[in-house]
C-alpha cells in the first residue's frame, strides 16, 4: 500500500493555509511560511519515524545506580532527543516570547506558534505535551520576572537544543485532580527558599529540568486560596540532585512515549514564584496555555485522521467502486473533515485572542471572550477528537483496528485529551462560572452576531436560562450549554471564512 500521508502536511491543509492567509498580515505570513513549509515536510518524514521509535522504546526509569544510591533518572530513546531538538530549534515555545519575533509579528506570534505546533503534533508521540507545559511555565515566569525566574526562562525559551529545558506542571495529588483545593503537599520555609513535602500523583514529562508545583505553605488556609506556586528544579543550585523520588512511571492507555511519573517530594528544594497568595491564579494562567495546546493537538489529531481516511478511501475498492465514490462514505468523510475545520478555526481564534492579551492590545471584551472560549474550546475539541479518530479508524474497516496502521495509537493518544488539563465536566462548570460574570454573555453574543453565526439564538437562550437557574439545574445543563455555544461559535467562524458548515453530526453532544 502506498503511503497515505501527503508530501507536505502544510501544503496539504487548505484550511490551515486559509486561516493564516486571512488572519495574518501578509508580511507575517511571508516571514512564517518557510518554517511552516519545513515543518509540513518534516511532519511526514523524519518526525513520524522518530515518533514511532519513541513509541517502540518508551522512556524507562533508572531509580538506582549500581551502588544502590537513588538517581531517579529517566532514560529516553535517542529519537526523543531528536524531537526535543526540533521543538527547540523551531521555537515551538520561544516564538511568542522572543523580542525580535514580537517586534516582527506582534500579537500574531501566537497564531504562527499554534500553526507550527499543529503541524508538529500528530507525528511526534505526544512531545507537544512537554512543549505545552514549558510554554505555560515560561508565561508564568515571564510575568513574575526577576532573579531565578529570568535564568530559568532563558532556558525554557532557548532555541539551542543544548541549552533548552522543559518544564513539568505538578498539581494533581492522589486525593484529587479536579478538586485541586484538596492539595496536601506542604511547603516549609527555609531562609530564602522552601522545602516541599508530600506526593504528586501525575507528573508528565517527568524527565523535565524544572517543574512548577502547587503546594500549601505551613499555616496557609485550606482550599485553593492557600495554595502557592513553586519552582522545583531537578538539580539544586549546588548541583546535587533535588530531594524528590520518582516512585514509578505510570503504565498508560496512550501517551506511552511521554513518561508520566508519581513523585514523592522529600524536602525538595523549591523557590516561591510570585506572591504566595496568587499560586492558584498563576497556575490558572499556565492552564490557559496548556489548554490551548490541548486544542491544537485535538485539531491536529482530527486533521491527521481525516487525511488518512480520505487517502485510504481514494485507494480502497468495495462493490466495484472506490470508497470515496460511495455517497454515504463521502458523507462520513465530509462530516469528520467539518469537525476538523471547525476545531482549527476555533483554536486559532483562541490563539489570536491570547496573542492580543499578551501584547496588551486586547479589549476587556476580548479578554472575557478568551477566558470563556479557552474552556469551551478545550472541552469541545478534545471530546470531538476522540469521536473523529474513532470514526476515521472505522473508515479503514478491519485494518483500522490493526496496530501497524497507526490508527489505534492515534485513538489511544486522543483519549487523554478530554481528561488532562481539566475534564469535560470540570470545564463545562468553569464555563458556567465565567458566563455568570457580568458582560461575558454579552461579549459572546456580540462575537456570534459579528460572525452571523447560525444557531446562535437557541445557544444563547440556553446559556441565559442556565445562568439564571438554581445551582443543581445549571450544573446539569452545563455540558449542553457548553456544546451548543461552542458549535454556534465554530459554525460562525466557518461561515465567516466561506467554509461549508457541517456541524454537529458526530460525537457525544448531549441531547
Ligand atoms: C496521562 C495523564 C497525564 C497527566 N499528567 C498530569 C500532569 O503532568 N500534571 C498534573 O497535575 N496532572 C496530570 N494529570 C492528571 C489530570 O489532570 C487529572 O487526572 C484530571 O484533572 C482529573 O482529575 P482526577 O484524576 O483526580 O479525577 P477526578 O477529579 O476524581 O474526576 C473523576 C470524574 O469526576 C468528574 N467530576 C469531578 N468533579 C466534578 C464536579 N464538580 N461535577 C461533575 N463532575 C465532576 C470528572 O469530570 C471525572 O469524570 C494527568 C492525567 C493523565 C491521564
Amino acid at each position: 500500500m502506498p503511503s497515505l500521508l501527503p508530501e507536505n502536511s502544510w501544503r496539504a491543509d487548505p484550511t490551515l493555509r486559509a486561516v493564516l492567509e486571512s488572519w495574518l498580515r501578509p508580511q507575517t505570513l511571508a516571514w512564517a511560511e518557510p518554517a511552516l513549509i519545513e515543518m509540513g515536510r518534516a511532519a511526514v518524514d523524519e518526525l513520524p519515524a522518530w515518533g514511532d521509535a519513541c513509541e517502540r522504546q518508551p522512556a524507562a526509569l533508572r531509580a538506582f545506580d549500581g551502588w544502590g544510591d537513588r538517581i531517579d533518572e529517566v532514560i529516553y530513546p535517542p529519537a526523543w532527543r531528536e524531537l526535543a531538538a526540533v521543538a527547540a530549534q523551531t521555537g515551538l515555545v520561544a516564538v511568542p516570547f522572543e523580542t525580535q519575533t514580537l517586534a516582527r509579528a506582534g500579537a500574531e506570534a501566537r497564531l504562527v506558534q499554534a500553526a507550527l505546533c499543529y503541524l508538529f503534533a500528530p507525528s511526534t508521540a505526544t512531545y507537544l505535551c512537554p512543549v505545552a507545559m514549558t510554554d505555560g511555565a515560561a508565561r508564568v515566569l515571564a510575568d513574575v520576572a526577576g532573579g531565578a525566574a529570568n535564568e530559568v526562562l532563558r532556558h525554557l525559551i532557548s532555541r539551542d537544543p543544548a541549552m533548552a529545558w522543559t518544564s513539568g506542571q505538578w498539581m494533581t495529588e492522589r486525593q484529587g485532580g479536579s478538586d485541586v483545593g484538596r492539595n496536601a503537599v506542604v511547603a516549609k520555609r527555609e531562609g530564602d527558599h522552601w522545602r516541599l513535602f508530600g506526593q504528586k500523583f501525575f507528573c508528565s514529562n517527568i524527565g523535565c529540568e524544572v517543574a512548577l508545583a502547587l503546594a500549601r505553605p505551613e499555616h496557609a488556609p485550606a482550599g485553593t486560596r492557600g495554595l502557592a506556586l513553586f519552582l522545583v528544579p531537578r538539580d539544586r543550585p549546588d548541583g546535587r540532585r533535588n530531594s524528590y523520588r520518582i516512585d514509578r512511571l505510570k503504565d498508560k492507555l496512550g501517551t506511552r512515549a511521554m513518561a508520566t511519573g508519581e513523585v514523592t517530594l522529600d524536602g525538595a528544594y523549591a523557590e516561591l514564584v510570585g506572591e504566595a497568595e496568587r499560586g492558584f491564579a498563576q497556575m490558572t494562567a499556565m492552564l490557559n496555555i496548556t489548554r490551548l495546546h490541548n486544542a491544537v493537538t485535538a485539531a491536529a489529531t482530527m486533521r491527521r485522521a481525516c487525511m488518512l481516511a480520505s487517502a485510504y478511501a481514494a485507494q480502497r475498492e468495495a462493490f466495484d467502486r472506490k470508497l470515496n465514490q460511495h455517497p454515504l462514505h463521502q458523507e462520513v468523510l465530509e462530516t469528520i473533515a467539518g469537525q476538523a475545520d471547525g476545531a482549527l478555526y476555533l483554536t486559532m481564534r483562541m490563539a489570536q485572542l491570547l496573542g492580543r492579551i499578551e501584547t496588551k492590545e486586547a479589549t476587556s471584551g476580548e479578554a472575557a471572550l478568551f477566558r470563556l472560549g479557552i474552556a469551551l474550546t478545550k472541552l469541545y475539541t478534545a471530546k470531538q477528537a476522540v469521536a473523529v479518530v474513532s470514526e476515521a479508524l472505522e473508515c479503514f474497516g478491519g485494518q483500522g483496528y490493526m496496530e501497524d496502521t497507526g490508527l489505534p495509537r492515534l485513538l489511544r493518544d486522543a483519549q487523554v485529551l478530554p481528561i488532562w488539563e481539566g475534564t469535560t465536566n470540570v470545564l463545562a462548570l468553569d464555563g458556567l462560572r465565567v458566563l455568570r460574570r457580568a458582560d461575558t454573555l454579552d461579549c459572546l453574543a456580540a462575537e456570534l452576531e459579528r460572525l452571523d453565526a447560525p444557531e446562535r439564538r437557541p445557544a444563547l437562550d440556553a446559556a441565559h436560562r442556565a445562568v439564571r437557574a438554581d445551582t443543581d439545574s445549571a450544573e446539569r445543563a452545563a455540558r449542553q450549554v457548553a456544546f451548543a455555544l461552542t458549535e454556534a461559535w465554530m459554525s460562525g467562524l466557518l461561515q465567516a471564512s466561506g467554509t461549508s458548515v457541517r456541524l454537529p453530526g458526530i460525537g457525544l453532544r448531549p441531547r
